[in-house]
């Protein structure tokens, strides 16, 4: 028998976050955000579940060339653009729908003499301050994209860095708008966070939900569950091990952790290199045979230690719920001190992937 650990894909919990996505979107169109392996999901597996999306948003070529291969001909947006001007031909080939954030991806696009017709996103910096074109530099962008004769369609987009947040969309709103007012064009602006809590502001034409297709909250203040999200990914796994501490015996790597009383630990077949935080302190909630622990210890490469001292019924061979059903990421992570985006992202190639 291989090892117990496994990831567990739902395509049911897919369509139903999808259509709660489409309930927020109204009539905007949805692209899908598959980036970084569909968030850890795996690319193909999700694009085939999330089929009533409008369209598919990533970054990697490899990634589009590999759904154009399966069939995919639903549009596709590349959010970082391209990067070198041989890409180009890759983009008309596989009918890639570029986001053009830099000077320099205009100079390209004017050097290679598009063959177009290529549809590009134009993307405006309202704040965030990482990708786009800021306001001295908008209208010299439209004007080069409206004036290539290779270049289709233009849709305006900018990138939210506080809908989660106390800062919410406002500002970023008002100044993207007056940036872009003179221009006659499709709009994309909303994550999850932005449809969700700002559908009616944000969703325009296309919006741009990740996270939230996956069953996860893009929120500290609202859970999945409270959203009516449902959780695609469910990392489970058994306890492989059992030991029995006396008050004052210690635990796992650099002996971290000291038994205050008498305490039972399951060893779980789960460790950093499946994907779980390393940086998961004591405490992190788990649950075993469906009931809620935490972990004790540090945890190592392959394994990670759980308190079961109340759970008698548990031994080798019980399962042990890592995240998922029953346990939402957002609280793992929340106890790790990070986001559940991270989490699943970093589910590693070795755990055993079972759809149902
Ligand atoms: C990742 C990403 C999204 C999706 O964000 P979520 O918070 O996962 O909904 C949307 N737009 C852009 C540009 C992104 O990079």
């Amino acid at each position: 028998m291989s090892r117990p650990i496994r990831a567990t894909i739902s395509a049911a919990a897919f369509a139903h976050n999808l259509a709660i996505a489409r309930r927020h979107a109204g009539a905007a169109k949805i692209w899908a955000v598959v980036k970084a392996n569909a968030y850890g999901h795996g690319l193909l597996r999700s694009v085939q579940a999330l089929r009533d999306a409008d369209g598919y948003a990533m970054l990697d070529f490899a990634d589009a060339v590999q759904l154009r291969g399966a069939g995919i001909d639903k549009p596709i947006l590349m959010l970082e653009g391209f990067f070198k001007p041989e890409d180009i031909a890759l983009l008309l080939k596989y009918r890639l729908t570029p986001v053009i954030h830099n000077i320099e991806q205009i100079e390209m696009l004017a050097k290679a003499g598009v063959g177009g017709p290529l549809d590009v996103y134009l993307k405006v910096n309202s704040g965030m301050n990482r990708l786009g074109f800021a306001v001295d530099n908008v209208r010299l962008a439209w004007n080069a994209l409206d004036g290539n004769p290779g270049i289709g369609s233009v849709t305006l987009m900018t990138h939210f860095a506080d809908a989660d947040g106390e800062g919410g969309i406002a500002a970023q709103m008002q100044w993207f708008n007056e940036m872009t007012q003179p221009f006659e064009a499709p709009r994309s602006l909303a994550n999850s966070a932005a449809l969700l809590r700002f559908a009616e502001e944000t969703r325009a034409d296309w919006v741009r939900p990740g996270i939230m297709l996956y069953g996860c909250s893009p929120f500290s203040f609202k859970s999945a569950e409270e959203i009516g999200l449902r959780p695609v990914m469910t990392l489970t796994s058994e306890i492989i091990g059992v030991q029995h501490l006396q008050s004052g015996e210690r635990i796992g790597y650099g002996m971290a952790y000291e038994a205050a009383q008498e305490m039972t630990i399951g060893v779980v077949a789960c460790g950093y290199a499946d994907g779980y935080p390393r940086h998961a302190p004591t405490s992190t909630p788990v649950l075993v045979a469906g009931q809620r622990t935490g972990t004790v210890g540090r945890v190592s490469m392959d394994m990670m230690c759980v308190d079961i001292s109340d759970i008698p019924e548990a031994y080798v061979g019980t399962p042990v719920t890592l995240w998922g059903e029953g346990l939402s990421c957002d609280e793992v992570a929340q106890a790790a001190g990070t986001v559940s985006y991270e989490l699943l992202c970093a589910l590693a190639t070795r755990v055993p992937v079972v759809e149902i």
